[in-house]
């Protein structure tokens, strides 16, 4: 399977890393508006497919993008001194319409897999961009959220992140929504699992678990300046998911008709993620408290948007 990244920078090639490790294609193509910089991700990444598994890594621009199955986007540019949120948002939403474009035009049947931020909002653009039909355009989404409160809740109950079914929902970004009251270990909810096994989950262990998903990318990128293998994994296995049609049950984005009320928004449900994309979302089971967050993290998505088109 041929795997595009429109984007080489740390979370494009990261996404390469991760992809050529699990075996996720047989060839990736890297482009980027800075074709040295595609060259060397490129040739660094095919350094490492000697210990892993075979693949091709190469850089090209965006005609060597035909016949990929999916295509990463992972473009974006920074923020100018002083420029607000929404002028940064505005400029990376018509760098994006026209990736998608070029994208579109060389590879017309490959699954968009969207990564640059804010993703839900991206995930709009794409789909807006592509005319693609939503289960083809897919964000990133919470995925890495949720892989970090799996994280946190098995390290408190001492059992591995993988045993841990637990999902962050909404938008992946300060309104995001963890999902305690559905989180299990196996036939338990985390909090008898966690009583059973002398690691209450109290009051203090959940704000902590809750802040430390939430407050998550702010400390990385105060340490090292962005983040960027947590979500280079995330994307390598949702393509890992399509490459083998799995029917793999994990938290993404795409533009869903109704959440909550709220019509047409882009953010993160469960979703079943197989070779034609999203082919199903769950109606997760929430409690009140969780229902209105999610609606309010939907409202919260919806007025950015609104702003933007
Ligand atoms: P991140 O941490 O999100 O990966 P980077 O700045 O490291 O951010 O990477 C973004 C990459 O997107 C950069 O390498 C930049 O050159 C690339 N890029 C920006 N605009 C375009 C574009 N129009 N086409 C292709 N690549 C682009």
């Amino acid at each position: 399977m041929k795997v595009g990244i429109v984007g080489a920078g740390m979370v494009g090639s990261a996404a390469g890393y991760a992809i050529a490790l699990t075996g996720g294609a047989s060839e990736i193509v890297l482009v980027d508006y800075k074709p040295a910089l595609a060259v060397a991700q490129a040739e660094d990444i095919a350094h490492a497919v000697p210990f892993a598994h075979p693949c091709r890594v190469l850089a090209g621009d965006y005609d060597d993008l035909a016949g990929a199955t999916v295509v990463v986007l992972a473009a974006g540019v920074p923020q100018k001194p002083g420029e607000s949120r929404l002028s940064l948002l505005s400029r990376n939403a018509e760098v994006f319409s026209e990736v998608v474009a070029r994208v579109i035009k060389a590879a017309p049947d490959a699954l968009l897999l969207v990564a640059s931020n804010p993703v839900d909002i991206m995930t709009e653009v794409a789909l807006r961009a592509s005319g693609l039909p939503p289960e083809r355009v897919i964000g990133s989404g919470t995925i890495l959220d949720t892989a970090r409160f799996r994280t946190l809740l098995g390290a408190h109950l001492g059992i591995a992140a993988g045993s841990v079914h637990a999902y962050v929902l909404g938008e992946h970004g300060d309104s995001e929504v963890l999902v305690w009251s559905s989180a299990r270990v196996g036939t338990e909810t985390v909090a008898r699992f966690g009583a059973q096994l002398g690691a209450a989950i109290t009051d203090e262990v959940r704000d902590r678990i809750d802040a430390g998903v939430r407050q998550a990318a702010y400390r990385i990128i105060e340490g090292k300046g962005a983040t960027w293998y947590g979500i280079g994994a995330g994307l390598a296995r949702i393509v890992q998911a399509v490459r083998n049609d799995q029917s793999s049950v994990l938290s993404c984005s795409i533009v869903t008709p109704e959440v909550e009320g709220v019509q047409d928004v882009a953010l993160s449900l469960p979703r079943v993620v197989g070779s034609k994309g999203v082919i199903g979302t769950l109606a997760p089971d929430l409690s009140p408290d969780e229902a209105a967050g999610l609606r309010r993290s939907a409202e919260v998505l919806k007025e950015t948007s609104a702003r933007l088109f």
